[in-house]
């Protein structure tokens, strides 16, 4: 049954899909029947980090609405450019718990592995889109130095792939990599932070579904939604891929002013995931990289929203609102 929808899916190819994101304002504008100066996008916050966003996730946009919360995710601003006290490139001090090229151990028992430097969408609110990526993503020779790193700690248990997108990698890289990694014995977990499967669905293939599953790791994959108009029925048919494979599927969110800031959406994004087949995890406050201030909600107002989901929803739908704080080993509930 799951070969049969598998097969049924491959006509769609993934590759083609990311090559064709909009990177164009123009063509983004014209797509939604808005004009240039409706979408108000700056030329110099676009220089900086540029528009890119693949057209399954244009699809779920409103048609002549300057304001969708999703467009709002993409578009380059011009509140980019002004500076906030308190933002900074490196908003988790990342590059002080960067022992070896493309990897990052910052927590008891998980380390990162930067996959990937590139995306399939520019998010504006990114805490990498200063990341130095060019010094982080070794070739596969240069993998083995991680992968050395983490045979020599035995305290290390779990593995999470990251970038940018890892599943912007190649199959072929991310086979080979789990395949290196299941043969580290104290490891028990492979775990998979990704957007790409939200922003086009057909990433999740017969190839994916095979290193993800052929392993003896535990796998989980955790998304990356903000709100409810992200979820169609393409991305519930790759989680139901990735479900009926056996993959634990979980989401983390961030606390977005001016496409999530509201309880009502909220509620919904939790109960829209759940019946997509997802679980909420983690609704983050914005780590506060250069950029993103005018994302910020208040740590007051976000917690007064979360006491409105736990009033309206069951426990296992209400995600955990946290934040990071460099210095400390684990994510800060807010509360
Ligand atoms: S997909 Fe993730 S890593 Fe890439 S730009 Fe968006 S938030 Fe950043």
């Amino acid at each position: 049954m799951i070969q049969q929808r598998v097969a049924a899916w491959q006509s769609l190819d993934w590759h083609e899909e990311l090559a064709a994101a909009v990177r164009d304002p123009h063509e983004l504008a014209a797509l939604l029947d808005l004009s240039l100066s409706d979408l108000g996008i700056s030329d110099s916050a676009n220089a900086q980090f540029p528009l890119r966003v693949p057209r399954p996730y244009i699809a779920r946009m409103a048609r002549g609405d300057p304001r969708d919360p999703l467009l709002r995710q993409v578009l380059p601003a011009h509140a980019e450019l002004i500076a906030a006290p308190g933002y900074g490139e490196d908003p988790l001090e990342e590059r002080a718990a960067n022992p070896i090229p493309g990897l990052i151990h910052k927590y008891f028992g998980r380390v990162l592995l930067i996959l990937s430097p590139a995306c399939a969408i520019h998010c504006r609110y990114c805490f990498r889109r200063h990341f130095d990526y060019a010094a982080n993503t070794p070739g596969r020779a240069r993998w083995q130095a991680a992968l050395d790193y983490i045979r020599r700690d035995a305290s290390i248990s779990e593995v999470i792939y990251s970038g940018g997108d890892p599943l912007a990698a190649g199959d072929p890289l991310l086979a080979w990599l789990t395949e290196q990694l299941a043969a580290i014995p104290h490891l028990m977990r492979l775990r998979v932070h990704t957007r790409l499967p939200v922003v086009i669905p057909a990433r999740i293939n017969a190839e994916c579904l095979a290193w993800l599953t052929g392993t003896r790791l535990q796998t989980s994959l955790v998304l990356h939604v903000n709100h409810a108009n992200e979820l169609d029925s393409t991305v519930a048919t790759a989680v139901g891929l990735l479900r009926g494979s056996g993959v634990t599927v979980l989401n983390q969110s961030v606390l977005l002013a001016g496409v999530n800031d509201c309880a009502d959406r909220l509620t919904q994004l939790s109960e829209r995931l759940f019946a997509a087949g997802i679980l909420p995890y983690y609704l983050h406050l914005l780590d506060r990289v250069q950029g993103a201030a005018h994302f910020a909600v208040e740590p007051a107002r976000a917690l007064s929203l979360h006491r409105v989901m736990r009033a309206r929803l069951p426990g296992y739908l209400v995600p955990r609102l946290v934040e990071e704080v460099p210095a400390l080993p684990y994510k800060r509930p807010v509360n």
